[in-house]
């Protein structure tokens, strides 16, 4: 089994084994690309949404925040595009009769030749040495400057298929690539064909095609329709931002990938209303606020890249993606749009009403432009537990898994031990967690020997692991335990507090 695959395995089954995440209905044998958030998956999700929602409302003045319903008015997906256009291009294999989203399968041909580049870089910077120069290698080097040209010739061509609608020439790029099905290992391909991805249902007990209402694919309409009812009584001024979080729903064509492609989701989506002709500035702008808040996670700044788009969606004027180094590869975490006025003026051409803007210095009424950054909190999630998770050889010849979340995020801020469950310890150790836990989600635990409670704590993500012993009984004092280092330290009840909360203060994320 390759090394990514096995440590991707590894994530899954600790998520599960440990109360992150589980399949949905499991004891019906699941529901495909659905799934639940634990005990401690839940703690995780909601402090990763809180990061979000404080960097981007909290210390933003200009942007406020929204929660729309899911259900919206139907002709709201008919101005937005997404009842003709939001489609995936689809392809089956006729031996297996697998199917698959034809971009996809293209995409990951390319990946194989930029895997290939790598290799040669590897295999260079081996021989080379520290005399290597990776930047003057890619330039120069003959094979990777000939694969290259082939990654190139095939995003154009893909790019050209997709933007047109030309399905053939989709089927023909697949056909002339060698692209085989995982499973058959055949060329025998289906014509390409466009599948919608909005799930529909029905309003009332009236059924018909007048009652047909659609699960919201994405956030992002919601603040569309409501964003001059926010700009005038928020008497919010260009430029300013409309931010939410809530669930989006796609019916994908292939849900595979745990909590990276799933059939019911969550976004967190902002949408920068500005002045026409100044998008590249704000793109610009929020490609560094986006790619900074990543970052100072401290997952590895070397997890993050760019990858602008061959194939522009219908609304967007420029666009990119943030993609993480997930444990299968570099993939689309977040994307950054510079949506134009596309949206606005298609809600003011299907509903008849005015959706103008009135600018008090100039005296005019302009159709603002916007610019969107768009992220899933399960692949947030997915990127937070999959670089936190690690094994680790201590010195003492053990090994340990210890999940080493950014303390600000960890489900888990401190657990309270007593040593033993007796004489008094337990009584001490919840008049500690009710101190403490007025301030930080904590727990009590009084099972197992010490140091297992400590490897299950680390499991978990806890920074802190509070012991309490029978001198606390006349000192006050406890030991507390560092997750990362393990170090512990005698230190006084009353300084818990402060102690614990100077480690998990999201504040600490924004130095
Ligand atoms: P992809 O190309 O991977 O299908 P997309 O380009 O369709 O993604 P967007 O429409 O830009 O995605 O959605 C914004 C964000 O929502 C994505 O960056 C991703 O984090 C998240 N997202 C989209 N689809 C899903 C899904 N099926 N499951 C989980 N998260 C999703």
């Amino acid at each position: 089994m390759a090394a990514n695959e096995d440590a991707f395995k590894k994530v899954v089954s600790h998520a599960k084994e440990f109360g992150f995440v589980f399949p949905s209905s499991e004891i019906y044998d699941g529901l495909s690309a659905t799934y639940d958030y634990a005990q401690n998956g839940v703690e995780l999700k909601n402090n990763i949404k809180k990061y979000w929602w404080m960097s981007m409302v909290q210390l933003h003045e200009e942007i406020v925040g929204l929660d729309a319903a899911i259900f919206m008015h139907p002709k709201t997906w008919k101005a937005s595009g997404h009842v003709d256009a939001f489609n995936d291009p689809m392809i089956d294999n006729k031996d297996s009769n697998k199917r698959y989203r034809a971009d996809v399968l293209i995409e990951e041909h390319i990946a194989k030749i930029e895997g290939k580049i790598n290799k040669d870089i590897t295999k260079a910077k081996k021989r080379f040495g520290d005399a290597f120069n990776e930047e003057e290698f890619r330039a120069t080097n003959g094979n990777v400057l000939r694969r290259l040209k082939e990654i190139s010739d095939i995003e154009t061509k893909m790019g050209d298929a997709l933007n047109n609608d030309k399905l053939d020439d989709l089927q023909q790029l697949i056909i002339d690539l060698g692209i085989t099905c995982a499973v058959s290992g055949s060329k025998n391909w289906t014509e390409v064909k466009q599948f919608n991805l909005m799930f529909g249902t029905e309003l009332g007990a009236v059924s018909g095609d007048a009652s047909k209402i659609y699960l919201r694919p994405e956030t992002a309409q919601g603040i569309f329709v409501n964003y001059l009812n926010v700009q005038k009584t928020g008497r919010m001024k260009i430029p300013f931002g409309i931010a939410q979080i809530g669930k989006a729903f796609r019916n994908e064509i292939v849900a595979r990938q745990f909590i990276f492609r799933m059939r019911e989701f969550e976004q967190m989506e902002m949408q920068f209303f500005i002045e026409p002709g100044t998008q590249m500035k704000w793109f610009e702008y929020w490609k560094e606020t986006r790619i900074k808040w990543h970052k100072a996670l401290g997952l590895g700044d070397e997890n993050y890249r760019f990858h602008d788009h061959i194939q522009l969606a219908h609304y967007a004027d420029a666009a990119t993606d943030i993609e993480f180094n997930f444990p299968f590869g570099f993939k689309e975490l977040e994307g950054i749009h510079s949506r134009t006025d596309f949206d606005l003026k298609q809600h003011e051409e299907f509903s008849g009403k005015k959706l103008r803007y009135f600018d008090p210095e100039t005296k005019e009424n302009i159709v603002p432009y916007v610019l969107e950054t768009s992220i899933g909190v399960d692949r947030m999630f997915l990127a937070v537990l999959s670089k936190s998770l690690k094994e680790e050889q201590l010195e003492d010849g053990t090994e340990r898994t210890v999940l080493s979340l950014p303390a600000p995020l960890a489900p888990i801020k401190a657990a309270i031990l007593p040593l033993v469950r007796k004489d008094g310890l337990p009584e001490k150790a919840r008049e500690i967690l009710k101190l403490l836990q007025m301030e930080h989600n904590c727990m009590y635990e009084e099972k197992d020997s010490i140091g297992k409670r400590y490897r299950r704590q680390d499991a978990i993500g806890t920074p802190y692991c509070i012991a309490v012993d029978y001198e606390t009984l006349d000192d006050n004092m406890v030991t507390i335990r560092d997750r990362d280092t393990m170090k512990q330290e005698r230190v006084a009840i009353s300084d818990l507090v402060s102690i614990i909360g100077k480690k998990v203060s999201m504040s600490n994320l924004f130095q």
